[in-house]
């Protein structure tokens, strides 16, 4: 979940991490356009297999190697087991399923985008325009769904160097 765009809009490449290498690597790597650029990769990561493995493991940014979820913290320190752990990660990532099936059944089906920022585009083509009666409800569960997402990300997954 970490690498596949329900939890996080991209990874940051640091300052001492050279672009081209990672782009090398496969990885698309972006500059923001602020004064002082920022290199990312946008997620879903195109390193992250099938199987929920890193493609690129052993050279994977900084970012992804100083990471560790709340879940995994507390599972690694034995404050909860590792089935208690488990089942948070099937639940969060049952609710990032709701939310990208309510997202396709407004039209939004681009899934090389993020979970987030596939929201925000909705929510712009929402405010540019109106929406039928079912397309309506649509968005009402799809924002009550984002909303459950986020709650829960925050209360098992993100760190406060995240937040
Ligand atoms: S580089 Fe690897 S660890 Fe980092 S986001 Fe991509 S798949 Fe995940």
């Amino acid at each position: 979940m970490c690498c596949d765009g329900s939890l996080f809009d991209n990874v940051r490449l640091g300052g001492d991490e050279d672009p081209e290498y990672f782009k090398t690597l496969g990885l698309p790597v972006k500059r923001s356009r602020a004064k002082l650029p920022i290199a990312f990769v946008r997620q879903p990561c195109p390193a992250l297999c099938g199987d929920c493995t890193c493609r690129i493991y052993e050279d994977r940014p900084h970012q992804c190697r100083s990471f560790e979820c709340g879940v995994f913290k507390d599972a690694s320190s034995g404050k909860i087991t590792y089935e208690s752990a488990h089942r948070s990660v099937v639940t969060g990532r049952r609710k990032a399923e709701k939310v990208k099936q309510l997202l396709r059944m407004l039209g939004e089906t681009e899934d090389t985008l993020s979970v987030g920022a596939r929201f925000r585009r909705v929510q712009r083509q929402v405010s540019a325009g109106g929406l039928d009666a079912d397309a309506g409800e649509h968005f009402a569960a799809l924002g009550l769904a984002m909303h459950k997402l986020d709650l829960f990300a925050h209360q098992k997954f993100y760190t406060a160097e995240v937040e």
